[in-house]
Order: structure tokens, then sequence, then C-alpha cells
């Protein structure tokens, strides 16, 4: 996703950062898991939540990144795409893969794919999370060889990965979730960086292709979910997860549900209550062209005010990633799915 939203969100780009700080980022994981935050009543006892496995969620991660970066146009990206529909249909998903062509800011076209699974398909109460799969072309964030392409372990592959585990435990859920994985996510222009990108004329709306084309054209009976969930950048160590700035724009009432049920569980030294400036990812189109009230859970630090240090990095490989992270995210996914059949309303 892009780092700074200079453009998109006109006069709320200008309010300040409101960092409250009121987290512990960055100190020991035992800090970091607040078991007495109980600010709301524990799932009933009926809901039987399934364990999410986050040893198959870290495995899911290494294999994409094997497959070596997931660029448009590279095999490594069709072999992802192959591996992403195989394993839907292992869990007898029907997949369904939606594939147009983009124009890319550099003037290139690209092929693109969409995979979307749609479990319990004539539930009217449902639920959409969705990530990106593509990796970016250029670790345009490094000083050195800003030109040379990296792992994307975290950005990318780590939302897939939760996506597919997710994906096992649909199941008796009560309620319909659709789970898409967006293409071309992340080869977006990045301004006042030097690299490939800052070559050409700046455009607008580079980034999030796969997205913006889907939010546009959503599926034939496509039922429209209460809310979204975006995952980007979801299995990094230490990981912190702020309000994110278009999120609270778009679907306030979403943030405080998911945060709500975070800290309910224990998670308020990850889903912390800082909040971040606006930023420009697959759910800012999710929002605007679909109508979805749709969040971002992204890794972002609250001491720098950005994204994670490996941010389209060199850096971004499995060295960065944390089962652990992935257990709490991933559990997180399961409760707010097996929760959401005692809503009544969108929340
Ligand atoms: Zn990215």
């Amino acid at each position: 996703m892009k780092r700074k939203n200079k453009f998109a969100i006109t006069g709320l780009a200008l309010l300040p950062f409101l960092f409250l700080l009121t987290g512990c980022p960055g100190s020991k994981d035992n800090d970091r898991i607040v078991t007495s935050d109980t600010t709301k009543p524990a799932p009933p006892a009926d809901i039987k939540v399934p364990a999410f496995n986050a040893d198959s969620a870290y495995y899911f991660t290494q294999t994409q990144v094997d497959f070596g970066p997931r660029i448009p146009g590279t095999k490594a990206h069709k072999k992802c795409l192959d591996f992403i529909v195989a394993e839907l249909e292992k869990d007898s998903l029907h997949p369904m893969v939606q594939t147009s062509k983009a124009r890319t800011f550099d003037g290139k076209q690209y092929e693109f794919n969409n995979v979307m699974i749609s479990s319990d398909p004539k539930n009217n109460a449902r639920i959409l999370i969705c990530t990106h799969w593509d990796t970016r072309p250029w670790s345009d964030m490094e000083a050195v060889d800003s030109n040379k392409p990296f792992d994307g372990a975290d950005d990318g592959a780590s939302g897939v990965a939760m996506l597919l585990e997710v994906a096992r435990h649909l199941k008796g859920a009560g309620v319909g979730v659709d789970l898409v994985f967006f293409d071309l996510e992340d080869y977006g222009q990045q301004e006042g960086k030097n690299g490939e990108t800052t070559k050409y004329p700046e455009q607008d709306n580079t980034w999030c292709l796969g997205s913006q084309y889907w939010a546009k054209n959503l599926p034939t009976n496509f039922i429209m979910p209460r809310y979204g969930i975006l995952l980007d950048m979801v299995g990094g160590k230490d990981a912190v997860f702020p309000m994110e700035g278009t999120s609270l724009m778009y679907a306030p009432k979403v943030v405080n549900h998911i945060w709500d049920i975070a800290s309910t569980l224990g998670y308020s030294g990850y889903f912390t209550r800082d909040r971040t400036a606006p930023t420009i990812d697959d759910h800012k189109y999710v929002n605007e062209l679909a109508g979805i009230p749709t969040i971002d859970i992204v890794h972002y630090d609250v001491k720098t005010r950005d994204y994670p240090y490996f941010h389209h990095k060199q850096s971004d490989n499995m060295s960065v990633i944390d089962k652990k992270t992935m257990g709490v995210v991933g559990n997180l996914l399961l409760h707010v799915i097996y929760l959401e059949k005692n809503n009544s309303e969108t929340p």
C-alpha cells in the first residue's frame, strides 16, 4: 500500500496525527498480551470458535516466499495464483477467478487475477475478508539497490496465508464469508523516492488496481456483506495494529467492533487505540467504489509514524515473520466470524 495519502482524501489528510501512545509497541512479548483487559463479556458458551493454526499459516507464508517474489507477469506470480486456487479447492470452496487487464503507471499492461470464494453463499448475513497476493516489483524504500525485488513475506504472503487458514474453518460459522485475494495492489507509483517509480509523470489511483476493478465489477448474485476486513502485513514480529485513518473515516463502527473483540481476547497490546493518518490500501476502493464499510488491519509503527521498518525493503523476508502474531490475528478473525451470527445488525 501507499505510505502517505497525499491526494485521495482531501481535508482529512490534513488532520494532525492523533497518536495517543496508550499502547506499548516494541515492549517484551509478555507485556503485550493484556490478559486482564476484558471490557466486554467473553463469547457465549454455546459458540465454539475453532482454533486457528498458526503453524499452518506460517507454512503457507513460507510456500509463497519459496515461489519467489510474486511480481505480476512472472512465473512466481502464476505459481502463486495456482497455489491459492488449489488450496481453496482442497476445502471444496469453489474459487472464482476474476481476470482482466490493467495499465500500470509505467505504461505497461498486465493481466491480473482476483480470486474469491463465498462460503454459505445464500446466507444474507455475510462478512468480507480480503488481502492482496501480488508482490511489489521494487524495494524502493531502500537507499541502495532500490530496483531489486524483495520476498514480500509480510507484505502479501502473510495476508494470503491468513485467509487460506481461515478458509478451513468456515463451515458451520452461521454466517457467510467472502474471501477475496486481490491482485495488482502493490504496483503503485511512490512519489518522492528514487527508483523506477519516479521516472514517470505523477498519476492518481495507481495502487490497488485489482481491488478497484473488483469493486466496480462485483460478481453476479453477490450479496452485500455487512462489512469488510482487509489484512495487510499481518505476520510481523512485534506487530502493532493501530486504528487506521481511512478505516476510521469510512467504517468507524466496524473499527470499534473489531478492536473491542480484540480487547476481549486480551490483544490490546497488538490492537492499540492509536490512530494513523488515512492511507491508501485496497479497503479505500472497497469503501468508495463498492460501498462496503471496510477496515484495514495493517502493521503500523506508532513510534516512527510509518509502516514497519521492513516495508518495501529487502528485509521483508521470513526473518520478520512471527507465528505468534499470526496466531493473534487468526484467532481474532475466527472470533469475529463466529460471533457475527449473534449480531442483529451491521456494526
Ligand atoms: Zn506493499
